[in-house]
């Protein structure tokens, strides 16, 4: 039998993906897809008073909570806040990840962002969804997979980022935002309004859309080619 087709969502840090394409990647849950959130860092020095390691547990926690919420299975790499670098053993841990997952859509950074982290996550991603998609690269004998790659929108991504595809996710806002809270910096509690933005910007691409709420993606510029017999 066929597999269910795959959403997997791979963040610099836990919440980055969860907060810009969580609501999609609940209704293609909700639609019958399998999803996988996959978090290189936890994000974990980004705290005023914890520890890195203190919040590091916090944060593990929050990105269970919210992809449970979500319908999603998490999956954290071991790697550190502030120190992901595009290397050859991080692109094949990944790609192996990406060949057992068999992912039809993977959703990801943008390529610039005001956060180094978020630019190593693109290129990461990006080079992975390529070698899991190529069956001459060995990774442990697992079968080859192409995925669409879609780039969601980061309030830290937003340097050249033009949406092209965006997803009417009105029915999913309730659901999304008590999964999104999930995190305490979701909940406000960083001092940055998190849920604001995000909320904002799903409404503004709603009214150009005509429904409510609708989160946007970017993809390669090769991926906008349309072939169309007639205009
Ligand atoms: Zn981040």
């Amino acid at each position: 039998m066929e597999q269910q087709p795959c959403l997997v969502t791979v963040g610099a840090h836990a919440a980055d993906q969860e907060f810009t394409a969580g609501a999609t990647l609940l209704k293609h849950v909700q639609a019958g897809w399998r999803a996988h959130t996959v978090n290189l860092s936890l994000g974990e020095k980004g705290h005023r008073t914890l520890s890195a390691a203190d919040y590091a547990a916090q944060k593990r926690d929050e990105a269970i909570a919210c992809a449970n919420a979500l319908g999603a299975t998490p999956h954290f790499l071991p790697y550190r806040d502030g120190e992901l670098a595009a290397n050859e053993a991080i692109v094949i841990e990944l790609a192996t990840l990406l060949r057992r997952l068999q992912p039809t859509v993977v959703i990801t950074h943008w390529r610039h962002s005001m956060h180094a982290d978020h630019e190593a996550c693109h290129q990461i991603t990006k080079a992975a969804v390529f070698r899991a998609a190529i069956r001459h690269f060995d990774l442990d004998g697992l079968p080859a997979k192409y995925a669409r790659l879609y780039y969601s929108e980061n309030w830290e991504d937003t340097e050249g980022f033009v949406p092209y595809w965006y997803v009417d996710v009105t029915a999913q806002m309730q659901p999304w935002e008590a999964a999104f809270k999930s995190f305490a910096i979701g909940r406000g509690e960083g001092g940055y309004p998190y849920w604001d933005w995000y909320h904002a910007r799903t409404r503004q691409h709603g009214i150009k859309l005509g429904v409510q709420h609708a989160q946007a993606f970017a993809v390669e510029p090769r991926d906008m080619w349309v072939r169309r017999e007639l205009l």
